[in-house]
């Protein structure tokens, strides 16, 4: 299932024409690439009969949400392992953490030097003899399963396009959209977080393929934003009537819009950016975003 994509703009300037893939329009709350990364995960654990999925993520993830809500219409249990013990008695101060309980989602919280052993064999065997036999998602539910949904995210009809750009966190979305793009087509994926380790994780799930990394929007790391950010965003949404997240979607867009402006992109390139969804996280980063006494994202678009 291919979702659409809507035209955003084209710089007379510069000769380039702006497309976005509504991915975030594909579910109401599993939105964007963490439906795609589940959906093959899920018919996988009900083939093999299991029950309940696990997995772990931070107090706004994204995917623990999706899993939350995927697991329980699916008619599976989820148990979320979250990082930060002190988050055990704020639930409901956390707009995500709250959702995922409120779709039966069993939460389990560690510390993070626990959490830092969430790969360990021993550490997923403690995990199976508390909580019985599991389907396990990785941290943002990455694995080859997932990447074999994400290659859904590009279809035929975007053949024309000369670049496709997304967000990157994990590196699994990407490696999905590199592995189904075309060979005239390069994809650009913009990293949320800082570090260098990235490019090793994509190829381990897209060997081939054309396509770089533009490590210089993350904006101070993952989940940092600032108010030039938060004003994008909201100009944005004014603009065009589409919300942008400021973990992942919303850097990637300003990313793109500075190199267009940059003149990055040669005469007459045709770009499609992807927009992953992930607008669930956006009520708690305003929350700490009121907290510092900073400029909110407007949520009435
Ligand atoms: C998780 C997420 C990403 C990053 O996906 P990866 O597969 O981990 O690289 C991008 N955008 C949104 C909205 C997300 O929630």
């Amino acid at each position: 299932m291919g979702t659409q994509n809507q035209f955003l703009f084209t710089d007379r300037l510069r000769n380039v024409a702006v497309y976005i893939k509504r991915e975030d329009l594909i579910h109401p709350v599993v939105s964007g690439n963490k439906f795609r990364k589940l959906k093959y995960n899920l018919i996988q654990a009900k083939a093999e009969g299991k029950g309940t999925l696990l997995t772990f993520g931070g107090a706004f993830s994204n995917h623990i949400a999706a899993t939350a809500y995927a697991g329980k219409e699916a008619g599976l249990k989820t148990i979320g392992v979250i990082r930060g013990e002190e988050l055990a008695d704020k639930i409901d101060e956390n707009p995500t953490l709250k959702f995922a309980a409120s779709c039966g989602m069993q939460l389990h919280f560690v510390t993070r030097e626990n959490y830092r052993l969430k790969n360990e064999i021993f550490f997923l065997n403690n995990l199976r003899n508390e909580f019985g036999d599991f389907h396990l998602l990785p941290e943002g539910g990455t694995n080859a399963l997932a990447i074999k949904g994400c290659e859904e995210i590009l279809t035929p009809s975007d053949a024309d396009f000369d670049f496709i750009c997304c967000a990157v966190g994990t590196g699994g979305t990407i490696s999905g959209i590199i592995n189904s793009a075309l060979s005239h087509q390069k994809v650009l994926g913009f990293p949320a977080l800082k570090g260098d380790f990235l490019k090793d994780e994509i190829r381990i799930f897209a060997p081939g393929g054309h396509w770089d990394l533009i490590p210089d929007y993350h904006f101070g790391g993952y989940g940092k934003v600032d108010e030039k950010l938060i004003s994008f965003i909201n100009d944005f949404s004014k603009i065009n009537k589409i919300l942008l997240d400021p973990v992942y979607t919303g850097k990637m867009v300003f990313g793109v819009m500075d190199m267009i402006e940059n003149n990055y992109f040669p005469d007459n390139s045709k770009i499609l950016l992807i927009h992953t969804g992930g607008l669930q996280g956006i009520q708690g980063m305003n929350i700490k975003l009121q907290n510092n006494k900073l400029p909110i994202i407007n949520t009435h678009v």
